[in-house]
């Protein structure tokens, strides 16, 4: 085949570059305001290569970044995969053995670090599981005080050509990487070619996904750890829009004074992020309308938030997806015999998980293996396929038997489907909580807790919760004799030694036993439907408990 007629995607860059090299792209970095352009934006996306290309990075080799949104993370967006090479997005928000666990399994050459993640790095880089990373390069014009052997970004760039001779690149090159924690067992790692982040990048910018222009401003909140922002920056680059990255733990104040001053059309993120930026909104005097569209995801969408940015004539748009899918799979768009429904009507579709986007297949199978019928009340596991889809897990063969059936992959998530084919999640399979947008192990909570000596048994189970969509919290059962009043802390005590803060349970209840399942496993199905009453938790999160990025 002639070279430049795979799937690949250097020629939206490319495009951007020639047809609109002045759009800008705007950056809130820890050393203020970045601005340039996309002709910019192209030089220095060349001279990145050239420095990985001088530090001996090879195609196939994985470059791995440890980043906030900001403008020197989305030159490595296109500099890594545009050579050859795989660009590999870790989330600095695990717990630091995840961290250590992804590093050594990427086998990263080189680690890409934002200045204000240097001191969560430190002490993890000491171990052996970071031998293979050459170079640590701090995303910064100056190295900050550290002990790490790192240079700063600018100097590694510096005095290379703005011109690369960019290879050939075939489709089924991984160009990215990310890692899941959406899963019981150790975090798996999902690959993307170039032709699934081609793909997904044209499913998203049809008028069923997440479509935009190039009189669109574009602010991704969601973390470009998180499956390349939901990529937003390889479609907002494709449609030549101007592109706005918020920078380290931006909170509602200074997403606000973003959209007002950038004049932001299109943001994304988790219901977190909108529920504190709204209630900015009531408390302060700021002007967000130049919004057309909000995608929110990662987790349900609540109807009072649809109604909310309603009230004020912008758009949100419901999406759901994974990381294995790279990630957008479903967007709730009113069908248009909708348009002419009742408002109530019109949101009870719009906040269902929404349409598959054009690309994919979806089927849903129940317990007997067979399909479900599309009637909104029988439900079943939801099974997808399509060319933005991995078909496997990096290095993982037990996970690929669980989780994939003949080119399907099992999604874990429970829903049903009604006439008109929106998909509604009504469970989920795995044993998980989502807190913030952000994954919890039950699983890992419930090993440590029953290390304590006072614990016979205890239990995790996610409940609901308006701000952060769901908080652990701890069933315990003390042995015969303890001192109960000393157990929660001393669990507190425990965990904190080995998980970061927004993992904690936000209460230890103590029972008489956890119930169990013929076949004597934990049954958590009691206690989930004992413990759905949110009131009971209602404001017992500490606010510094959750995920740094939804602050
Ligand atoms: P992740 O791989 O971390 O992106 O998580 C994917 C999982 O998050 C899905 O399988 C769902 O369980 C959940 N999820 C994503 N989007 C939504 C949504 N809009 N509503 C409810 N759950 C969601």
């Amino acid at each position: 085949m002639p070279g430049g007629t795979d799937l690949t995607l250097r020629p939206f860059l490319w495009r951007a570059e020639k047809l609109y090299s002045d759009q800008e792209i705007v950056s809130r970095t820890s050393e203020g305001i970045t601005r340039y352009d996309y002709a910019e934006y192209a030089d220095r996306v060349a001279q990145l290569a050239n420095a990985l290309d001088e530090l001996g990075i090879e195609e196939g080799d994985r470059v791995g970044t440890f980043c906030w949104n900001q403008h020197l993370h989305f030159e490595t967006y296109f500099a890594a995969p545009s050579m050859g090479a795989q660009l590999h997005t870790i989330n600095p928000l695990l717990p630091a053995e995840h961290i250590r666990y992804i590093v050594d399994n990427a086998e990263d050459k080189v680690l890409f670090v934002d200045p204000s993640l240097l001191p969560a790095l430190e002490p993890a880089v000491q171990s052996p599981e970071f031998d293979h990373v050459k170079q640590f390069v701090v995303m910064a014009s100056e190295v900050p005080e550290t002990d790490l052997d790192v240079v700063a970004y600018e100097e590694f760039i510096a005095g290379h050509d703005t011109e690369y001779d960019w290879p050939d690149v075939s489709e089924d090159q991984p160009a990215g990487m990310c890692y899941t924690s959406g899963t019981t067992g150790r975090p798996k790692g999902v690959e993307y070619t170039q032709k699934m982040l081609w793909a997904h990048t044209m499913e998203s910018l049809t008028p069923q996904g997440i479509p935009m222009a190039d009189d669109d401003v574009v602010m991704p909140v969601v973390p470009m750890f998180h499956v390349n922002a939901w990529g937003m920056p390889f479609t907002a680059t494709a449609a030549g829009a101007k592109q706005v990255f918020p920078g380290p733990s931006p909170d509602p104040a200074d997403l606000a004074g973003l959209i007002e001053e950038e004049g932001v059309t299109i943001t994304a993120g988790v219901p977190t992020v909108w529920l504190g930026l709204m209630d900015y909104c009531k408390n302060n005097d700021v002007d967000i309308s130049s919004l057309d569209t909000v995608i929110v995801g990662g987790s349900a969408a609540p109807r009072s938030m649809v109604e909310w940015f309603d009230d004020r004539d912008i758009e949100l748009l419901h999406a759901w997806g994974m990381t294995e899918m790279a990630p957008i799979g479903s967007v709730a768009h009113l069908k248009s015999d909708l348009e002419s429904a009742d408002y109530e009507t019109q949101v009870d579709h719009r906040v269902k998980q929404g349409l598959i986007v054009p690309g994919l297949e979806f089927k849903v199978l129940d317990d007997d293996g067979e399909e479900i019928a599309w009637d909104g009340e029988e439900f079943g596991e939801l099974l997808v396929r399509g060319p933005s889809v991995t078909t496997e897990y990096f290095e993982r063969p037990e996970a690929n038997e669980e989780d994939f059936e003949d080119g399907w992959l099992r999604t874990g998530d429970v829903v049903t489907v009604d006439p008109e084919g929106y998909l509604k999640i009504v469970d989920r399979a795995k044993d998980v909580i989502k807190s913030g947008g952000e994954w919890i192990s039950s699983v890992e909570l419930e090993n440590a807790i029953m290390a304590h000596d006072d614990v016979a048994e205890a239990t995790v189970i996610g409940v609901p919760h308006e701000k952060w969509q769901e908080r652990p919290v701890a069933f315990v059962v003390p042995v015969e004799g303890a001192d109960r009043d000393a157990i929660p802390e001393g669990v507190m005590d425990l965990l904190r030694e080995e998980y970061p803060k927004w993992w904690l349970p936000d209460d230890v209840v103590f029972i008489d036993e956890v119930p169990k399942t013929a076949t004597g496993k934990f049954s958590k199905k009691d206690l989930r439907e004992q413990y759905t009453d949110m009131e009971a938790f209602e404001g017992k999160t500490p606010d510094d408990a959750a995920p740094e990025q939804d602050d």
